[in-house]
């Protein structure tokens, strides 16, 4: 199937649900689901959260033109901001002229920690020569990942000086296979500690996952050709921009944030816990003991832009909300994956296909002129501008170059 759909943005919604209806095999009551606004009822909030009070609704759209390690996407994109699924769009258009995004994924490891406070000056080793019995508690928590070949795999052992003295922390590596993994890690760690407390001769505290992914490392890169992108000169002035972000922490910020405009957006879209990729995605930025861009920009031998983005990723295509929200169910199935790694390659990719679109738009007329257009449409609905009047209160207002609330307000009085 080819994501390269013409015109996509000027179709009605049912004819945009057809597109995507067809493309990815969806069922009628799937479609209704996707009609209905939210995707979740009460009583499935109410089992999700606490004092629930009802739901919350935000936009899903689709971002067009992605190939991912040479396989079409339609990807779903949650996201409440203006813009970013027409960018995300846009640059993959792009990125597909020279065989769009080429992603690699580790396999799924997590890592759980396990605080020692106490511990003898023997507790490594002992713990070392127990690496098999730990495993094998670690993995009577999970039947399934044991049958797939899955599971704890090496405990390991590091010191860490704190205010309060040495303590050692024990870290199990677990292949959590195609589910986030944060609940098996969790019990696995629990599972292990009084083994840990009796070879060590000191005392478990914390007991918990890292967010701090970096066994689950995602790649992604892609070629955007000199033409396409506007010439040497954008490709020279984008460089420059990423330059600027690799040196300077508070525009490094923004731009990571561009970047997390695209990967949230599939996140959120497709039930990710996405508080736990952006904490590992700052961290990642902040490797080198300076924060700096989560992206690399430079030219090929042919003066193309070539854009790099790598991230821990921890994510899940079973587990977690996935299997609740029916939205997420959906959009899993219109990307079509497979697998947790899948699933990472599709969100890294679109991750750089935003910085990408930002970086072109800030290196050539800047981010307002398309941002602008599209808030105006916010700022007539906020005016309370019915649907058909918006249309013209937003031309009037990019005409005149005068975008506020006030001024949508004076245009909907003289309808
Ligand atoms: P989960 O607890 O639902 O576990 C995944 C389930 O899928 C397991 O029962 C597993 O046996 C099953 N499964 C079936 N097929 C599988 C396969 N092929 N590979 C792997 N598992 C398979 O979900 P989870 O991923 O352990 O936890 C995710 C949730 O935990 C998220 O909602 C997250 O917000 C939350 N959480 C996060 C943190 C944190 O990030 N620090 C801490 C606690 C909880």
């Amino acid at each position: 199937m080819d994501s390269s759909i013409s015109k996509f943005f000027e179709k009605s919604q049912k004819d945009r649900l057809d597109i995507v209806k067809n493309f990815a095999n969806l069922s009628d009551e799937e479609i209704k689901i996707l009609e209905k606004s939210g995707g979740i009822t009460f009583d499935n909030a109410d089992k999700m959260v606490e004092n629930a009070i009802g739901t919350f609704s935000l936009p899903l759209g689709i971002a067009t033109n992605f190939k991912i390690n040479d396989k079409d996407y339609l990807v779903p994109m949650v996201i409440e901001e203006p813009s970013v699924i027409a960018a995300a769009s846009k640059a993959a258009k792009i990125a597909r002229i020279k065989g769009g995004f080429k992603v690699d994924a580790d396999e799924s490891y997590s890592i759980g920690q396990i605080q020692v406070l106490n511990a003898d000056s023997s507790a490594i080793s002992k713990i070392s020569e127990s690496s098999k019995e730990i495993l094998e508690i670690a993995n009577s928590k999970s039947n399934t990942l044991s049958k797939i070949g899955k599971g704890a795999k090496e405990v390991s052992c590091r010191e860490i000086q704190t205010d309060s003295g040495k303590m050692l922390i024990v870290e199990l590596l677990i292949d959590v296979g195609d589910a986030m993994g944060a609940n098996v890690t969790n019990s696995m760690c629990e599972a292990v500690a009084p083994l840990i407390e009796k070879l060590s001769g000191g005392k478990t505290l914390l007991r918990i996952l890292s967010n701090y992914s970096t066994r689950r490392m995602v790649k992604a890169t892609a070629v955007f050709d000199k033409d396409e992108v506007g010439g040497e000169e954008i490709v020279n002035n984008i460089i420059l921009a990423y330059q600027f972000a690799a040196n300077d922490v508070y525009r490094a910020v923004t731009h990571n944030k561009g970047v997390m405009n695209g990967a949230i957006s599939v996140a959120n879209a497709t039930g990710q816990d996405n508080r736990a990729i952006e904490a590992a995605a700052n961290a990642y930025a902040a490797r080198s003991g300076k924060y700096s861009s989560l992206t690399e920009w430079s030219k090929d031998s042919e003066g193309n832009l070539v854009g790099k983005l790598e991230l821990p990723l921890s994510v899940g295509i079973v587990g977690g909300i996935i299997n609740v929200h029916p939205t997420a169910k959906i959009c899993t199935k219109i990307l079509g994956v497979s697998s947790a790694k899948e699933l990472a390659c599709v969100i890294t990719a679109t991750g750089l296909a935003q910085n990408f679109s930002a970086l072109r738009a800030l290196a050539t007329e800047g981010i307002q002129k398309g941002h602008m257009k599209l808030h105006a449409r916010n700022l007539a609905s906020a005016a309370g501008a019915k649907a058909e009047q918006i249309d013209e209160i937003v031309k009037k207002m990019v005409q005149e170059n005068n975008i506020s609330l006030n001024r949508a307000k004076e245009l909907l009085d003289q309808i």
